[in-house]
């Protein structure tokens, strides 16, 4: 098992022995960090798998069903403790129909097995289910009509933690326009359940920006420490 979690913290260019997770001062609580609520209306529509897939396989909400290949409903296990949110199928994800698959998902995989989580045991989505054109960011009238999906999917899931990765993510999530930077290492809490959800780095930010996988590193202790303690 050592052996296995060194080997993919050297998929994210980290060195073990640097990554002991501080022990708490005496005193100091298990979570640091302030926990903002947010209180999204619920989703509308569908309250079983198959008729909410149904429904975002042929969904028409707004102009980017003119220009997918196919929708990118998410994939892993409907009852994931984890549920992992991006931003959008990008080029491959749009011509397989599965999200964070090539280069940023083989790290997302890394990143997830680093913190002990086979892929499949997770669920993985993005905010949009259809690829923006030449990867440009979601516009707000976008998110806001895909976005009843996610809140669709995360109410069937029930998951102990949501873990965003990326700004747009995040953001779309949140309600906020705050960077990355102030978002992370903290506890939010998403919807009418209050989830506990904590961001990090998108996985093709960390292939370009390899300097900050060590924050990404700090997020997942982060993010594992809340989901074992809600
Ligand atoms: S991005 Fe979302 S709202 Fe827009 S067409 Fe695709 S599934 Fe529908």
């Amino acid at each position: 098992m050592r052996a296995l979690r060194r080997e993919y913290l050297q998929a994210l260019d980290l060195q073990p022995w640097a990554l002991r997770a501080p022990a708490p001062a005496p005193g100091e609580p298990a979570l640091p960090g302030a926990a903002a609520a947010l209180a999204l209306p619920a989703a509308p529509g569908d309250t079983d798998w198959a008729s909410l897939r149904g429904r975002v396989s042929v969904c028409t909400r707004c102009a980017l069903s003119t220009t997918r290949t196919q929708t990118v409903f998410g994939v892993g296990n409907e009852r994931a403790d984890w549920f992992v949110v991006g931003e959008a199928p990008g080029a491959e994800e749009d011509k397989q129909g599965e999200p964070f698959v090539g280069r940023a998902g083989q790290l997302l995989n890394s990143m997830l097995r680093a913190i002990g989580l086979a892929r499949d045991a997770v669920f993985i989505a993005n905010v949009l289910k259809c690829r923006p054109p030449n990867n440009r960011d979601p516009s707000a009238a976008e998110v806001a009509e895909c976005l009843p999906y996610l809140e669709q999917q995360l109410a069937l899931v029930k998951p102990k933690i949501v873990l965003v990765v990326g700004r747009i993510a995040a953001q779309s999530l949140l309600g906020s326009e705050a960077p990355l930077g102030k978002l992370r290492q903290q506890t939010h809490r998403f919807g009418a359940a209050r989830v506990p959800l904590v961001v990090t780095y998108h996985p093709a930010y960390l292939l370009r920006s390899p300097a900050e996988k060590r924050k990404a590193w700090e997020d997942l202790k982060y993010a594992r420490k809340v989901a074992l303690n809600g």
